[in-house]
């Protein structure tokens, strides 16, 4: 098989709850530790960054979304001959291909028995098995995500949800054909949204299929009642697969899903958080040096505030990425900022990316160690876990989530 998962079981059982693995994509003797962020991407690129930019960062798993190549009726990247890898420049990465953005949620247009809907910058287009198995075969990802019928209304109703289920376990069907016939590793959704019984239902049967993985959904839920849902999934699931989730990219998010057997997340917050001129400052176990009575500290830094003009020292001084180590100080990437130099979010992509991989190292250890819960207790108290909206201060949101992240127009406000 392309794809083995192996659990590493903990010593002491209390600690096996939370999931330490690894993942080997045999094909490409590659094999990622988990849990671990997949790289997001927009059109098949990091956003912001180049090759150069990318070789010095710990890049792995590369999530390609297939909307983003839709746009046209007859896609250039179809009649490329050389696979995806080598469209996009990519060939020394892992590539996992689903079909929409780990960010959106927002419905395009309805589903059918036929075709499911995806939103492009040429406007709706509709998927097909076949469609999707002509781009699977011209692509050939090292992992595939299969076809869902995803529901994105919060107050739908079982019998809407009952069909999602249906739909994309036919769907799942259908796709598995051409999956094995290519022999690449499939990834199947879990669906189920907010029924209960349907998240069962639906990861039971989706267990009895030859799947190398899961996807579990809880985009747009909210924070309250997240736990529960992954729960309803997971615990239905054989334990030696692995379980991506979409939803859960914050590093509260991680957090929680680590605590409810989740492996794989997006790595879409690197890119959130640079759209928002910050970068990130937060640890995790060892390296939180963390005090009984410090709580509620930000988790970025704003790059925007003109507190930091004059700030002449490098974001992080144990920080190991580009933008750290030449070093760029804080002062010169708030001046980027403000001129609208594209070397800013270069710079703190660049760092946040390395970051938020960080982080996932450190969960690691705090797994292997036996000590996530009470350095999960730690983070928690540690920081602020209120949306971290100050950075937006007199600076439009500047993430458009419906296009693509094409940028608004901006709104210049220097302060002088
Ligand atoms: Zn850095």
């Amino acid at each position: 098989m392309a794809l083995n998962f192996k659990l590493q079981l903990a010593e002491n059982s209390a600690s096996n709850i939370f999931r330490r693995g690894t993942l080997s994509f045999t094909k490409k003797n590659h094999v990622i530790q988990t849990p671990a962020c997949m790289t997001y991407t927009l059109r098949g690129a990091v956003p912001h960054l180049l090759a150069d930019n990318l070789k010095l960062l710990p890049i792995e798993l590369v999530q390609v979304s297939l909307e983003h190549f839709l746009e046209q009726k007859d896609p250039s990247s179809f009649k490329y001959p050389h696979g995806l890898h080598k469209y996009l420049n990519l060939e020394n990465n892992l590539l996992f291909c689903d079909i929409r953005d780990p960010l959106k949620l927002s419905p395009v247009s309805f589903n059918t028995d036929k075709y499911l809907s995806v939103q492009t910058h040429g406007g709706v287009r509709q998927v097909t098995p076949d469609l999707w198995a002509e781009a699977m075969n011209i692509y050939r990802p090292d992992l595939i995500a299969t076809m869902s019928d995803t529901v994105t209304d919060m107050d739908a109703k079982t019998k809407r949800i009952k069909k999602s289920v249906d739909r994309s376990l036919r769907w799942l069907d259908e796709n598995l054909v051409k999956s094995k016939e290519l022999d690449i590793p499939v990834f199947a959704p879990v669906m189920g949204h907010t029924d209960k019984e349907e998240r069962i239902r639906s990861a039971t049967s989706t267990a009895e299929r030859d799947v190398q993985g899961f996807i579990v959904n809880v985009l747009g839920f909210e924070k309250e009642t997240v736990a529960a849902q992954v729960k309803a999934s997971t615990d239905n699931l054989p334990s030696n697969k692995p379980r991506l989730a979409y939803g859960l990219s914050s590093p509260e998010g991680i957090l929680e899903g680590i605590s409810n057997g989740i492996d794989l997340f997006d790595g879409s917050y690197a890119y959130k958080v640079t759209e928002k001129g910050r970068a990130i400052t937060f640890k995790f176990g060892t390296e939180l040096k963390s005090e009984i009575h410090t709580q509620d500290q930000p988790k970025t830094l704003n790059l925007w505030s003109t507190d930091l003009a004059h700030a002449f020292e490098p974001l992080d001084t144990t920080c190991g990425c580009d933008a750290c180590t030449r070093p760029h100080t804080k002062a010169y990437i708030h001046h980027l900022l403000n001129a609208h130099e594209m070397l800013g979010p270069i710079l703190l992509m660049s760092h946040n990316v390395y970051q938020l991989d960080k982080f996932m190292q450190s969960i690691r250890t705090s797994i292997d160690q036996g000590s996530f819960e009470q350095d999960m207790k730690t983070f928690m108290h540690h920081y602020s876990h209120l949306k971290e909206s100050d950075g937006m201060q007199n600076h439009e949101d500047e993430v458009d989530t419906d296009s693509l992240g094409v940028h608004l127009k901006k709104k210049r406000t220097l302060k002088l």
